[in-house]
């Protein structure tokens, strides 16, 4: 019976063509999380206020964080 194979080529090709045109991936852009020093949040990075330190960037959630990071850098800075 040539006809099913024939058949089954075909729902095989059909069905080929219907998964590959339709993306699994979803356009959601999957952005870079960063995490909060202070008070451990995750957000995106480019919501994040930015602080180098030493050359390395760090991320703080709010200007809040932000001014408790450098207050308590201060305090270090102080004690050493
Ligand atoms: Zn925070």
């Amino acid at each position: 019976m040539p006809g099913i194979i024939v058949t089954l080529i075909l729902i095989y090709i059909l069905w080929r063509l219907i998964v590959g045109s339709s993306p699994k991936v979803s356009d959601e852009v999957h952005e870079e999380l960063v995490q909060d020093p202070v008070c451990g949040l995750y957000f995106p990075k480019s919501e994040a206020l930015l602080v180098k330190r030493g050359g390395q960037e760090v991320h703080f959630c709010s200007d809040k964080c932000k001014n408790l990071f450098l207050i308590e850098e201060k305090k270090k800075d102080k004690i050493f």
